[in-house]
């Protein structure tokens, strides 16, 4: 079973709710999370995004990074000893802020396989499409996901703007795949 779109997910009980917690990314991070996607060809991959958080949950992205993963044009996995090389690399004060992968075409809602695939629910969930191979204007065309009341809700483009924002500044990258 090489698809992770067969299944699609019910539908969200209760309406998503906007809590004015921002993650900045800088745009150096955001270019280098498109290179990264799109340098494995008609694969999906999977990063992350880490960094500091403040007391009031604001993150802002320090570290882009892609684990040693398994990928094929259809799903990625990343095992827990992968994961673990990763957590050893972290500064102390970073934390997990965003997980981020790729799908083939244009849908960039989670699969019933997403939902699974996230490893922390208090960080964001982005997903890129065409591989990364198309780089439009942020937050267009990418989904952007937040785990609340029990659902990973695909943020509209209004509230994904409004939770992301794209500054200026530089971020440390590694690609260990
Ligand atoms: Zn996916």
């Amino acid at each position: 079973m090489d698809v992770e779109d067969d299944l699609l997910r019910p539908p969200p009980k209760r309406a998503y709710q906007y809590a004015d917690i921002k993650l900045h990314v800088p745009f150096s991070a955001l270019t280098a999370t498109f290179d990264l996607l799109s340098r494995v060809g008609r694969r999906e991959s999977g990063l992350f995004w880490y960094g500091p958080r403040d007391s009031s949950g604001n993150g802002t992205v320090a570290y882009v990074v892609a684990p040693r993963q398994r990928m094929s044009w259809g799903n990625y996995g990343i095992s827990a000893e992968a994961l673990a090389e990763v957590v050893h690399r972290l500064a102390d004060d970073w934390k997990p802020l965003a997980q981020v992968h790729s799908h083939p075409g244009s849908r960039v809602e989670h699969s019933n396989y997403d939902d699974r695939m996230v490893s922390s629910r208090r960080a964001l969930s982005l997903v890129f499409p065409f591989y990364g191979r198309v780089r439009q204007p942020f937050p267009t065309g990418i989904g952007i996901h937040e785990w609340q009341s029990d659902y990973w809700h695909l943020l509209d483009q209004a509230s994904a703007a409004l939770r992301v924002l794209i500054i200026n500044g530089a971020a440390q990258v590694d690609d260990l795949r």
